[in-house]
């Protein structure tokens, strides 16, 4: 991908510092710093895809490394009993900001419906 890095890819090479919560070989899961909830994870492939569709594409078995971090997160958090969301914004809509593609892992409390 040709654009500069973004922040994401700073956080992965530890240049920037991040509370991280767990790592794996292909995955990095670090608390968001604006949380929207009680608790609030993200979860990053290191390898940079812009959004979900284009990892979804172009790596299937990365986009299930991710999804298997964010359900090792919600373990490790103590989310499985009472439920957690895990969202990929995509794109200006939903408001996209940092296009590394990454999960949002919500809960530890009751969680509004979601849309507008
Ligand atoms: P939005 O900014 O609208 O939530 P994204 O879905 O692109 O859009 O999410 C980017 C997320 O990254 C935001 O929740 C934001 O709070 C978080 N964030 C920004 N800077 C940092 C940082 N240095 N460390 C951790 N999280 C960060």
């Amino acid at each position: 991908m040709s654009d500069a890095d973004t922040l994401f890819e700073r956080i992965i090479a530890r240049e920037i510092p991040a509370d991280i919560v767990h790592e794996t070989e292909t995955t990095l899961a670090f608390r968001d710093i604006q949380p929207q909830a009680a608790t609030h994870v993200l979860v990053v492939p290191k390898k940079r895809y812009r959004n979900v569709a284009e990892l979804a594409a172009a790596d299937p078995q990365l986009l299930a490394d991710v999804i298997a971090t964010a359900a090792k997160v919600a373990e490790l958090e103590g989310l499985t009993e009472n439920g957690y969301r895990v969202v990929f914004n995509t794109d200006s809509h939903a408001g996209q900001t940092v296009f590394h593609v990454h999960a949002h892992v919500l809960g530890g409390e009751q969680l509004g419906h979601f849309g507008r």
